[in-house]
């Protein structure tokens, strides 16, 4: 029976720490603040930006939200960003996505700058992951290499299999364990033998948002399994993208959904605002 990987707790500790950081901030007057910008009428952007918004009120840190309306054109939403940017005491600035498809995100997380981007997704912070040099990393990647770090678990010379590709989650995820020398597959929709792939991951990382798609015969013996998925059920709970109950009974460690790392996004987006801050 696998050991839990238990990210509620792992990110409770991280938010401690960081509350430390900012009360000493906020000792010698220096008040981290953050912005969030969403655009449009999205339920689930609602639930995460209260979730982070929670989390800067918990830790000291001062939090501006701007609700755009649907109809904002690319002019006004990169005119927010500048005058944001401009601000010096405003430490970072955070797109909420999805934005509406009339706007182009990229342009968006290309305007906000660098050394706010907290999230991640400016290309000179992608850039630089890449080259593995200091930067801001995409929180939900970071948050699997901290509960991995946390687990003390082995990265160097490892079978790292990453299962979705996109730019927020896969992308950075294999950046991530390159930069610590795992060999790393990337895996995606159009990938022939999926199965014949994940059997020979050490490390398994299933980021596709599809309810209980790894199963037990894609997983080796003793594999470390981490699961980003979120998937909401009709009937109103979460669910991952690993078969859980069953896969636990072949590897060695495993993310839960809820409790993995889902809190870990939020306590890395945390941590960035608070090293933006420090910069
Ligand atoms: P996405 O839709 O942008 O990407 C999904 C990826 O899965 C794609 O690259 C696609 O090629 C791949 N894929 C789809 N079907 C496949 C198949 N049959 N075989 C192999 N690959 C397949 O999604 P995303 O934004 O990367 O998010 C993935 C999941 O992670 C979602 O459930 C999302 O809700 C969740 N998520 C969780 C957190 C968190 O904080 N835990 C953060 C971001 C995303």
């Amino acid at each position: 029976m696998a050991q839990i990987i238990n990210g509620k707790e792992v990110a409770m500790n991280v938010r401690k720490s960081l509350k430390t950081e900012v009360d000493l901030l906020r000792a010698n007057g220096i008040i981290p603040k953050f912005a969030v910008i969403m655009v449009g009428d999205n339920s689930a952007s609602k639930i995460y930006i209260k979730n982070k918004t929670n989390a800067c009120n918990e830790l000291g840190i001062e939090c501006e939200e701007y609700i755009l309306s649907e109809t904002t054109n690319m002019e006004e939403l990169l005119d927010l960003i500048n005058s944001l940017n401009k601000r010096n005491e405003i430490s970072g600035i955070l797109l909420q996505s999805p934005i509406p498809k009339h706007l182009d995100i990229d342009k968006a997380f290309k305007a906000i700058s660098p050394s706010k981007d907290v999230d991640g997704f400016n290309p000179e912070n992608v850039g630089k992951l890449c080259l593995n040099q200091d930067c801001f990393i995409s929180c939900t990647p970071n948050g699997v290499m901290k509960l991995l770090e946390e687990y003390k678990i082995d990265i160097e010379g490892k079978n790292a299999v990453v299962i979705g590709r996109s730019n927020i989650v896969g992308k950075p995820m294999l950046q991530c364990l390159l930069n610590k020398n795992a060999t790393v597959t990337i895996c995606h929709s159009k990938t022939k033998n999926l199965t014949e792939i994940t059997k020979k991951a050490d490390i398994l990382v299933a980021a596709i948002g599809k309810p209980n798609f790894v199963t037990k015969d894609m997983v080796k013996e003793d594999a470390v399994v981490i699961d980003v998925g979120i998937n909401r059920m009709e009937d109103g709970s979460i669910c991952g993208d690993v078969d859980f109950k069953n896969v636990s009974d072949v590897c060695s460690y495993i993310t839960p959904v809820p409790g993995g790392v889902g809190p870990m996004t939020v306590a890395m987006l945390m941590s960035n605002i608070v090293k933006a801050v420090k910069n």
